[in-house]
């Protein structure tokens, strides 16, 4: 496994036997659904895991584990050395700005009524972060590094296409400087011929950032393209955890190879 290979490539996220049970029904009916079961993984500094499987499969789940939006039924989530379960609600707010999400949808999560320019600054505002120079010194680098144009600082969100729009989530993610960054589908919503320009932004940001990276995708071209190594997610269970090149040139399980068949390599995707 490439997690292995190599020193300087202390582990960001490490996952053990992590669980989650989602609970249903009235005290006489009571039902349980597994949606992750077991899992144990780990990403170090500069490496993206890829993370798929079908709808359903608990890749969301497993996503919002490791950044500590919810807690596991059982097991243990460490980010950057620190066992998220140990931590207090302040704590953890303190320390997730070091763990960063970007969502399928999250470019109409952006407040319709503020500039680019608030936008990029925002995250560093309410964090208390830096004098008002200094925030927008940094909101110019961020614009400069997710390639949007510094003319655009005053344009509101629905001014920008839904590629750019997803760009100005991306410099939000960045803005507090994460060491992990969770993306749950992040070009999933987005025309093909956009999806590849946003991904090969990623990428690029990914590698010069010397990110931690858990890419969500049922797509695994997609993942393919972006990551190092691949966890294959079947029912809440990780069938198969190798590198991307391994898994892609021989999968193991049975599963891998279906969802293999399924998907046309990237770049003959005539859809
Ligand atoms: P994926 O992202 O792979 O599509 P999810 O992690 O969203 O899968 O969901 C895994 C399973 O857990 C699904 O069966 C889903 O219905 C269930 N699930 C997810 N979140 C909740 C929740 N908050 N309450 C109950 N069930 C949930
Ligand atoms: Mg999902």
């Amino acid at each position: 496994m490439s997690a292995d290979e190599g020193p300087g490539q202390e582990p960001v996220l490490v996952m053990e036997g992590v669980s989650k049970d989602f609970r249903f029904g009235s005290v006489l009916r009571r039902s349980v659904h597994h949606a992750v079961v077991g899992v144990d993984l780990s990403v170090p500094t500069g490496q993206v895991l890829g993370l798929v499987g079908e709808s359903g499969s608990g890749k969301s789940t497993l996503g919002r584990m490791a950044i500590g939006l919810i807690r596991p039924t059982s097991g243990t989530v460490e980010v950057g050395g620190l066992d998220l379960s140990s931590l207090s609600t302040a704590d953890l707010r303190r320390h997730r700005r070091t763990m960063q999400m970007i969502f399928q949808d999250s470019s109409n999560s952006l407040n319709p009524r503020m500039s680019l320019r608030e936008l990029l600054v925002e995250p560093l505002r309410v964090q208390g972060l830096h004098d008002r120079a200094e925030r927008e010194r940094r909101a110019h680098a961020l614009a400069d590094e997710v390639e949007l144009a510094r003319s655009w600082m005053d344009r509101l969100p629905h001014e920008f296409s839904g590629g750019q729009r997803q760009r100005i989530s991306i410099a939000r993610a960045l803005a507090l400087e994460p060491s992990l960054i969770v993306a749950d589908e992040p070009v999933s919503a987005l025309d093909v011929s956009v999806q590849a320009r946003v991904l090969n932004l990623l990428k690029d940001i990914q590698v010069e950032r010397e990110l931690a990276m858990v890419f969500i995708s049922h797509d695994m071209a997609v993942v393919e393209f972006i990551s190092d190594d691949v966890a294959v997610l079947y029912r809440g269970e990780v069938v198969e955890h190798r590198c991307a090149d391994e898994l892609f040139a021989a999968p193991e399980h049975d599963y891998t190879a279906t969802l293999l068949a399924a998907t046309p390599t990237l770049g003959q995707d005539s859809a």
